[in-house]
């Protein structure tokens, strides 16, 4: 375990070439973020952890299916010029390998969303089985990645459906408010209607507190009802407020890239870990020194984002 304020400047970070390259039996992982309580953190953690994850040398995917795109534009993509998004996929006009695009980040690429996803919903309504689409791209994709997180919008309409039936688990973000509980029974609802029709065997992979502020007596006491009510599938580590991590978006950077020495960074970090570590996964810390070089010269802005194909 080591921590983001060991390191001094972004050439400590120590980003890896992909270490299961050689594991084939091993199957990729598809973990949807969803609430469908807004602005509570989806993104954030989306758009973080599959940063870690590549960091820690799994080969990611990050699959952008909110509307908004705000993981798009979270790495800085160009939602409207992009050559094709998760809209194209779903609606069967473009084959799934052909709209990902590489996220700046060493090993981990993206599926973008636009504007254009608000009328898949209406769009899809006559389509046969429209709750398994999204299940049955990401499967054209082999076992090309290792984890694959899709960052859910902010309800459980028919994309949220797409996303719980495609996943093997839900991870879902609560920001530590007064309200935070409420809308908790409706995704618990939607989760039994997911595993009662569709998906049989989606478990919770965790559930996360975010913009956690220790000086508010509330949010001390919506973590322990949220900790007495999910027990040891919360993550042990809380998710702080921290400005770095509201700005990095602006930025088009993940936090890692942004502000390394950030205690939101820190907190992603341990984060990551900690969801490695349930999926039991093995540390290890072998550097590929031109990655390493070549993101300290992306975060700089040197270099454009990687655009070709190779890790
Ligand atoms: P939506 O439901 O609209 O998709 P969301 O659940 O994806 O929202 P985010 O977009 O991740 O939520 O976060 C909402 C806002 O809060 C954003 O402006 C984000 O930058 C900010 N934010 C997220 N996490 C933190 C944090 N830990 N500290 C400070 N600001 C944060
Ligand atoms: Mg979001």
């Amino acid at each position: 375990m080591f921590h983001v304020k060991q390191f001094t400047n972004i050439t400590d970070y120590k980003f890896q070439t992909a270490d299961s390259k050689n594991r084939k039996d091993k199957i990729m992982k598809i973990v949807a973020i969803s609430n469908q309580k807004g602005g509570v953190g989806k993104t954030t953690t989306a758009v973080n952890l599959a940063s870690l994850l590549a960091f820690y040398g799994k080969r990611a995917l990050l699959v952008d299916i909110d509307p908004q795109g705000n993981a798009t534009s979270g790495f800085g993509i160009d939602k409207i010029a992009v050559k094709g998004t998760i809209y194209d996929v779903l609606l069967d006009k473009t084959p799934v390998k052909e709209v990902i695009v590489k996220s700046g980040v060493n090993l981990l690429d993206i599926i973008p969303a636009n504007i254009n996803l608000i009328g898949a919903e209406v769009e899809l309504v006559t389509v046969l089985s429209r709750e398994t689409l999204l299940k049955k791209a990401l499967a054209g994709l082999g076992n090309a990645y290792d984890y694959i997180l899709i960052d859910c919008p902010p309800s459980l309409g028919l994309l949220t459906v797409n996303a719980l039936t495609a996943a093997h688990s839900v991870l879902i973000p609560i920001q530590c408010e007064y309200y935070a509980l409420e809308g908790l029974s409706s995704l618990m609802n939607t989760l039994d209607l997911i595993r009662g029709n569709l998906n049989p065997s989606l478990e919770v992979e965790g559930v996360l507190l975010t913009m956690y502020d220790s000086r508010v007596g509330l949010a001390r006491q919506v973590a322990d009802e949220i900790n007495k009510f999910f027990k040891e599938k919360v993550y042990k580590v809380v998710i702080p407020r921290n400005v770095r991590l509201a700005e990095s978006p602006g930025f088009g950077k993940p936090i890692i890239l942004y502000d390394c020495h950030s205690r939101g960074a820190k907190a992603y970090e341990e984060l990551s870990e900690e969801f490695l570590k349930r999926n039991a996964e093995v540390f290890k810390f072998p550097v590929a020194l031109s990655s390493r070089k070549e993101i300290a010269l992306i975060a700089a802005g040197a270099l454009p984002a990687r655009t070709d194909k190779e890790n």
